[in-house]
């Protein structure tokens, strides 16, 4: 593998090849590789971060792939440098990731500003939380202006999404009057820019009727702290018109903008990182726990004793973190 110094050198130049082999050392499961990430992470955050993080959720069908394509081919040619990742819990279980796929977004794939990246397939939520934001982090640090992460609206990659990002985008189809009841609550808090896409033809009226019940769900849940007047908004657009696209990029820069001179911004990401920080250590508390064979033990032992109902689950609980923290060994804790 190449040292630390030169791969940064090269991915500060969105070296292609360089930006692969991070991504597969940010992703590989191996401990030597971990720890090379670790440190091209901080060799590359020595310079400042003044990127764009974008969430962009919405469900399959609902146009994502053609409404970034036009997004970021508007934004290549503006001068911007583009990344995009996707978050796609159930590509472990298909076997492969639907989104990302080249094929989906054939101009911006040609694009030497552009890097797409497709969902990594970890089993677990958790570990592709933590792999998409290292990603994220590798891109922004690589000075992309723009670094777009998509999801589908599967469990709780919404919410992962909105949670590693600066301005978080949901992508809607025109649809019938019960629709606004279909999405859930929590996105729709999340959302600060709702885009309803396909207001085209004959499903324009549609669309921007849609638009407006959105408008005022949205009044509604307005956020002052983290919002200015106007915000969180509904907008039409037809991506594969490409129209709207520019008021889109207009009013995240605008929203951006003003999170940026309000310190909502560098707030926003320091509570990110803190709730990041808290879940990384769960998660490596528990991996801990498991790869131990004391600790294993003593885990079985706790289970077998609450399907016994000779201890209730949190009682087991505090009984098995005594053990942990007072680095007790494989006796019985009963
Ligand atoms: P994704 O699954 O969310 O990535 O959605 P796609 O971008 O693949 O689009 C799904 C379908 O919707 C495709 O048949 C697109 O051609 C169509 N579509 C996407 N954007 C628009 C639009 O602005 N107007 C219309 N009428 N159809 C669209």
């Amino acid at each position: 593998m190449q040292n630390v110094a030169e791969l940064t050198k090269n991915i500060r130049q969105k070296d292609r090849r360089a930006l692969s082999k991070a991504v597969t050392l940010i992703e590989s499961t191996r401990l030597d590789h971990q720890n090379q990430a670790h440190s091209l992470l901080a060799e590359l955050r020595k310079k400042p971060q003044t990127g764009l993080r974008i969430g962009l959720s919405g469900t399959p069908g609902v146009g994502k792939s053609t409404f970034i394509e036009s997004f970021g081919m508007m934004l290549i040619e503006a001068g911007l440098s583009v990344a995009i990742l996707a978050v796609d819990p159930s590509s472990s279980r298909s076997g492969g990731s639907i989104l990302g796929d080249k094929t989906r977004m054939p101009r911006l794939s040609r694009e030497p500003n552009a890097f797409i990246r497709p969902s990594p397939s970890r089993t677990t939520l958790g570990g592709v939380a933590a792999q998409t934001r290292n990603v994220a982090e590798l891109c922004e640090t690589a000075g992309f202006d723009v670094i777009l992460i998509e999801t589908v609206g599967v469990g709780q990659s919404e919410t992962m999404v909105a949670d590693m990002t600066d301005v978080f985008l949901l992508l809607l189809a025109p649809a019938g009057g019960d629709e606004l009841q279909g999405v859930k609550r929590g996105i729709m808090e999340r959302a600060d820019i709702v885009v309803i896409n396909k207001a085209d033809g004959d499903l324009k009226a549609e669309a921007t009727r849609t638009a407006s019940e959105y408008a005022s769900a949205l009044h509604l849940m307005r956020h002052p702290t983290t919002c200015p007047e106007g915000y969180p908004r509904a907008m039409t657009i037809s991506a594969i018109e490409a129209s709207g696209i520019s008021a889109v990029w207009e009013a995240i820069e605008e929203l951006a903008k003003w999170r940026k001179e309000t310190g909502v911004h560098d707030q926003m990401r320091a509570e990110q990182a803190q709730r990041r920080f808290r879940t990384a250590v769960e998660d490596r508390v528990m991996a801990r726990l498991k790869a131990d064979p004391a600790h294993r033990a003593v885990w079985a032992q706790m289970e077998a004793a609450i399907s016994q109902g000779e201890i209730t689950p949190d009682e087991a609980a505090t009984r098995l973190l005594n053990k942990v923290f007072a680095g007790g060994g494989t006796g019985s804790i009963f």
